[in-house]
């Protein structure tokens, strides 16, 4: 079992280091790293088109060998995949995101965008973010986190991922005796409390931050967000068909 770890936070980042060693623990598995040489969080499905990819090789913290590219989270599961390691990947896992990916979140995460690039080349994906609905937590230790990691891809590799399916797992940022278990959820509602700062720029003209606050969310039952509020693992089943069917026989009568 070949395990890629990437994430979106950039190569430096402690919830790589995290997660590399929570797989690096799992018998019989070997684990390759190529992540960003630097943040992408937000940064959504990219494919470098216009210029080069270039890869350096880099030591972790713990002296463990991995690789940092120019591009994109999901420019590095590509580069991974289609043959910049010698050996075939066999999972792609992606974080530790020291922000939770919930609802429609997943549209902006470098960090599930990267499992989601996992499923275009026919590879199982896992995206792993710690947090919790309210609070940005200033997160420090990753190790409750990297634990329950090493279950869920433990868990993945025995059952093996459903074909054309990622794991979005959220985990709550909660010592490991005081989170609850797992739950399979759904994509939940994030409520987004972003605004536009204009401001001026000392020439006169004007330029725009998107600011705001945090998003919270809804934490309805079955949901992500409602997992995670309470105190449970959410792992929630992703595909990449975004195709609202309900609307084709809707559409279907326009007059065009
Ligand atoms: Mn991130």
């Amino acid at each position: 079992m070949h395990i890629l770890v990437t994430n979106d936070d950039g190569i430096t980042a402690q919830g790589l280091l995290a997660l590399a060693q929570a797989a690096r623990s799992i018998p019989d598995t070997k684990v390759s790293i190529l992540a960003p040489d630097r943040n992408w969080s937000g940064g959504g499905h990219v494919k470098t088109l216009d210029r080069p990819l270039r890869v350096k090789e880099t030591i972790l913290a713990d002296s463990i060998q991995a690789f940092a590219s120019d591009g994109a989270p999901s420019d590095c599961v590509a580069l991974a995949l289609l043959g910049f390691f010698e050996t075939k990947i066999d999972l792609v896992v992606s974080g530790i995101n020291p922000l939770p990916n919930l609802g429609h979140d997943v549209t902006y995460s470098g960090t599930v965008t990267a499992a989601m690039e996992a499923l275009i080349w026919d590879t199982p994906g896992i995206a792993f973010s710690l947090g919790s609905v309210e609070n940005h937590l200033n997160i420090q230790d990753f190790t409750p986190a990297a634990s329950i990691a090493r279950r869920v891809i433990q868990s993945a590799i025995e059952n093996g991922i459903p074909d054309g399916t990622l794991l979005n797992v959220n985990i709550p940022y909660l010592p490991e005796a005081q989170i609850k278990g797992f739950r399979i959820t759904r994509q939940g509602l994030r409520v987004y409390r972003d605004r536009l700062d204009k401001r001026i720029d000392p020439r006169g003209r004007p330029y725009y931050w998107i600011g705001g606050d945090s998003p919270t969310g809804t934490p309805e039952a079955g949901t992500d967000v409602g997992a995670l509020a309470d105190g449970f693992v959410s792992i929630t089943p992703i595909q990449l068909d975004l195709t609202m069917y309900t609307a084709i026989p809707t559409l279907g009568n326009w007059k065009f």
